[in-house]
């Protein structure tokens, strides 16, 4: 099942800056889903429509498998939330804080005691349950906000940016404590803007841009993809001959490379796995005569592939719109775009505006879903 799905979610703010784009995500039931993308992508926007806290501007969002408006809290009670750099009343302690959060809740005082005492001990702040919360250190009001966010004990928990300004033991250890709360039943969403802090918690990544989904898969596909390698080699003789005939070392054309004298870095993105790759330069080494000075391997880390994506994603803008606009025409639409080429819809920046034109807010709708990561196949 569906925990959440989101369809051509848009949202405008002030009819001026474009948060969110047309976004399709699906997170299905069970998984620890990290919404990964930078400051302004549009996560916490999100968020506040999944919850019902704001209205989308366009399109639909269902949420453990029901419309979500602003009347459901419903729907809201079964959802537990940390919001970024959550502050609670100072002069409260843990313990009466999370009476207040139950209380809220409508629980009966009693299942309130228990569950908190529960849930104290699984932050690992029993010894501080009885000490003013003023006095705690970031990574404990952190703690004390997931918490608060599982009194319920929600089937879905939302976390925006649950490791933003911790220290690194503080970020290992709210790590920890997500990976122990994922279960079968609980399903996860953790927004961050760094891919490396939920790497290894996450199932599954979807990576967002300027309002879109642009990558989503299993976490597991985006490190295979991210494994695939770059091989560097200084050459000397009939470099041209050379450059000429890199495009051929890949079949399917997923070769990019960068020459910096007589340095060529290529970063292969193709299925096939590294040593072809260097087999394939090597017997171009061979076939164009030039003599090897330098040969070199690597492979890019996650974080860059991540960056990657979102450098690709800024230069496909014009041609997504065409494959957009060409799909439109497929499909018999009558659309203002018909016969044009139409960039993609500036997300939302302080001096960003909005084209004005409806028909256009769907430009940039395309998901690239896992086993694609690599270049424009339109
Ligand atoms: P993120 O959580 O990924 O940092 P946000 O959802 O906070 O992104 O913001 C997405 C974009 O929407 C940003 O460009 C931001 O400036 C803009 N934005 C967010 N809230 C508002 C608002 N209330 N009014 C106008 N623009 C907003």
């Amino acid at each position: 099942m569906d925990v959440i799905e989101t369809t051509d979610l848009t949202k405008i703010y002030q009819n001026r800056y474009i948060a969110l784009n047309a976004m399709n995500m699906r997170v299905e039931k069970g998984m620890v889903y990290g919404l990964v993308g930078p400051n302004g992508a549009g996560k916490s926007t999100t968020f506040r429509i999944l919850l019902g806290l704001q209205r989308p501007t366009a399109g639909s969002v269902k949420v453990l498998g029901e419309e979500m408006t602003a009347e459901r809290s419903d729907i809201r009670r079964r959802v537990g939330f940390l919001p970024t750099n959550p502050s609670f009343p100072r002069n409260l302690t843990p313990i009466e804080y999370l009476e207040f959060v139950g209380a809220v809740m409508g629980m009966p005082s009693e299942r309130t005691k228990i569950r908190l005492a529960t849930l104290l001990q699984a932050v690992d702040m029993t010894s501080a349950a009885g000490q003013r919360i003023e006095g705690l250190s970031t990574g404990m009001v952190t703690r004390l906000g997931i918490a608060a966010a599982l009194m319920n004990d929600p089937e879905l928990l939302i976390l925006d940016e649950p490791t933003s300004g911790l220290d690194p033991a503080g970020r290992k250890e709210t790590i920890e404590l997500i990976r122990e709360l994922s279960g079968r039943d609980r399903t996860i969403i953790i927004a961050t803007h760094i891919l490396g802090d939920v790497e290894r918690v996450c199932s599954d990544v979807g990576i967002i841009s300027q309002g879109r989904i642009i990558y989503s898969g299993p976490m597991a596909e985006m490190r295979r993809l991210a494994r695939h390698g770059t091989i560097v080699v200084e050459i000397e003789g009939n470099t041209t001959a050379f450059e000429q005939q890199i495009p051929l070392l890949d079949d399917v054309g997923a070769v990019r490379w960068e020459r910096l004298g007589s340095e060529f870095r290529m970063s292969f993105m193709g299925a096939e796995p590294l040593p072809v790759y260097i087999h394939r330069v090597l017997d171009l080494i061979d076939r164009t005569g030039v003599d090897l000075l330098h040969f070199n391997t690597g492979t890019d880390e996650i974080e860059e592939a991540f960056l990657r994506r979102l450098e690709e994603d800024r230069t496909r803008g014009f041609l997504r719109a065409s494959a957009w606009a060409a799909t439109q025409r497929l499909a018999g639409h009558d659309t203002l775009l018909t016969g044009e080429v139409t960039p993609a819809i500036p997300a939302a920046t302080s001096t960003g505006a909005t084209t004005g034109n409806t028909t256009a807010a769907t430009a940039g709708a395309e998901t690239v879903h896992a086993g694609v990561l690599g270049p424009p196949s339109v």
